[in-house]
């Protein structure tokens, strides 16, 4: 075996695709020993002293694991209070959290279509959706990414070919390699036209987007019209987990079939507060100030590198083309002492690799202008 995945792993090398573990990673986005513009954690959360308390309160009372899945005996208190949480943020009648957002997608897709229905993604859309989609064992149609005119065809033929299927479209709301957003009016207008669900990722939305941070359907107004509302707990929330919010039926219908849910134990108990304790901090005054510096870092961004449309969240692709480039650019920033990945295929298409910039609330406008100065290779 080791022969085998040996000569595997020196392919990836000569085609600069090998990957590999940093070690010691800087947590907090304004760690000054490495400038982190890696971290998903939008608003600087995940070293907040309120939500290591609410964790470690947890911690001492509920123990370190749950013990069994949710449906054994593993329902703790915090679980249930963090889906009370999520509901009530969302509006939704009801919330289920997930280990990780990976595996609410891969539970909730095959629990909702199966073979003879039909799925139609994004071209663009996370690993997670498109296996979860896979797994579901439902006909599979892509369409460009954003190119609504393409979804409208799918729909069509959906519905023309298989008239009494199940018709899922899942698209993310935000990008989570380019940062722009979807159509997501046109796309909620679309598939009520045809009848089909909409499987939404919040995933770099929530957090970000609405005046809550509800995620763009709240800031579009259309969260009333997402029947699957998707998102993780693990970026802007500086937490742990996923969840879906929608009906009351919904929830319990994924409480019976999605199988990351039902044969995976309960995430612990301490990991379920802090995140309750995030979800609630969202709709405060204080959420709302942290994203208003995020915007105003995005706009300093901007100002300093124009040649960058401006940034639609606070994901900024910086393309470079081939792997080689942006390896060498991510070596030079972290010469400098700033950490910004390369973004190679396959989680972007090839010649489309890139630096993924994320910004942070928990940034300096220091920090901003240390990083755009620094940015010497082109933006193709
Ligand atoms: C990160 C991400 C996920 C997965 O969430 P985890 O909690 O990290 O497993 C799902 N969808 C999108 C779009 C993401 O970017």
């Amino acid at each position: 075996m080791e022969a085998v995945l040996s000569a595997s792993l020196a392919t990836l090398e000569t085609e600069d695709l090998r990957r590999r573990l940093r070690s010691g990673g800087p947590q907090s986005p304004a760690d000054d020993g490495l400038l982190n513009f890696a971290s998903n954690d939008y608003l600087g959360l995940a070293t907040e002293p309120f939500l290591i308390e609410a964790a470690t309160e947890a911690l001492a009372r509920h123990g370190t694991g749950s013990g069994a899945s949710r449906l054994v005996s593993g329902n703790l208190a915090p679980h249930e209070d963090l889906e009370n949480a999520l509901a009530q943020w969302k509006h939704t009648e009801a919330a289920l959290a997930f280990s990780s957002g990976y595996a609410t997608a891969l539970g909730t897709i095959p629990a909702l279509v199966g073979p003879g229905d039909v799925v139609i993604l994004d071209k663009l859309c996370h690993a997670c959706i498109i296996d979860g989609a896979r797994l579901s064992g439902a006909i599979l149609r892509i369409f460009p990414h954003n190119q609504v005119d393409r979804l409208e065809s799918h729909l069509q033929w959906a519905r023309e070919r298989h008239p009494e299927a199940r018709i899922l479209v899942a698209t993310e709301s935000v990008f989570s390699m380019d940062g722009d957003l979807a159509p997501l009016l046109d796309i909620v207008e679309l598939k009520d036209r045809f009848g089909a669900w909409l499987l939404l990722d919040e995933a770099h939305g929530a957090g970000v987007f609405g005046e809550t941070g509800g995620g763009l359907a709240e800031a579009l107004g259309v969260s009333s019209r997402v029947e699957v509302s998707m998102g993780t707990l693990s970026k802007a929330l500086g937490c742990s987990g996923g969840y879906i919010c929608g009906a009351r039926t919904l929830i319990d219908w994924l409480l019976n079939r999605a199988r990351s849910f039902v044969f995976s134990t309960a995430p612990p108990p301490a990991n379920a507060a802090c995140a309750a304790a995030a979800v609630r901090w969202m709709t405060t005054p204080e959420a709302t100030a942290r994203r208003a510096r995020l915007q105003g870092h995005l706009e300093l961004f901007h100002k300093l590198r124009p040649e960058v449309t401006r940034p639609e969240s606070a994901i900024i692709p910086w393309i470079l083309g081939s792997s080689a480039a942006a390896l060498s650019a991510s070596r030079a920033l972290q010469d400098s002492g700033m950490l910004v990945p390369a973004i190679r295929y396959p989680t972007v298409p090839k010649g489309r690799a890139r630096l993924r910039i994320t910004l942070s609330a928990a940034h300096t406008p220091k920090q901003i202008t240390r990083l755009a100065d620094a940015l010497t290779a082109p933006c193709a």
